[in-house]
């Protein structure tokens, strides 16, 4: 199997907009941008904590959106979607994605995508039957779980500080592991 190049992932993310030099500016310069459903991709949008345990089985390019509290999988047209809870974006639907380097939330707290699995430029799309079929297996039982605040990956996390910041949005859940990581200059640096 050959590797596919690093910039691989942005121009085929960028190429499913009408101006692909346009939406490449924007993924380059605001790490996200507004795409289209229906051509290249479809997605579904999936509540965050179904989502995740979704991507257990479900592989491919998957990200989370921090502000809709949702895991949006990038598949396949399906030739039908009807799955209690979710949506399936199609037909030019704008979407917010984010850039391919993207991979974890706002060091601040404020809200926006990132991947959960990025794309790898190879064109590989979510499998929506296994989709399908495996969201049908995951059960209510399951919901609850918790986000750790600074990787954004789920937990178990506890409460912890980050460093510079007080008052409300100073306490985060977090894993025990990323509370050894500090804030430097708004980026994330382990110490
Ligand atoms: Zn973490």
């Amino acid at each position: 199997m050959t590797g596919t190049p690093p910039h691989a992932a942005w121009t085929w993310l960028a190429r499913a907009h009408p101006d692909p030099d346009h939406a490449l500016g924007l993924l380059l310069r605001h790490g996200r941008a507004a795409l289209p459903t229906g051509g290249p991709w479809d997605m579904v949008q999936v509540p965050e904590t179904t989502g995740l345990l979704a991507l257990r089985k479900a592989h491919g390019p998957a990200f989370r959106d921090v502000g809709r509290h949702a895991v949006l999988f990038l598949v396949t047209a399906p030739g039908g979607w009807g799955v209690h809870g979710t949506a399936h974006l199609t037909d030019g639907v704008m979407v917010c994605t984010p850039a391919p380097d993207l991979s974890a939330p706002d060091p601040f707290g404020a809200p926006g995508p990132y991947w959960l699995t990025p794309p790898d430029g190879s064109g590989t799309l979510v499998d929506p039957v296994t989709l399908f079929e495996t969201l049908a297996t995951i059960g209510p039982q399951e919901e609850g779980v918790t986000w750790c605040g600074l990787c954004g990956r789920p937990g178990p996390t506890t409460t912890v500080h980050r460093p510079g910041l007080s008052g409300p949005g100073g306490d985060v859940p977090a894993h025990a592991s990323c509370a050894t990581v500090g804030i430097v200059g708004g980026r994330l640096h382990r110490r």
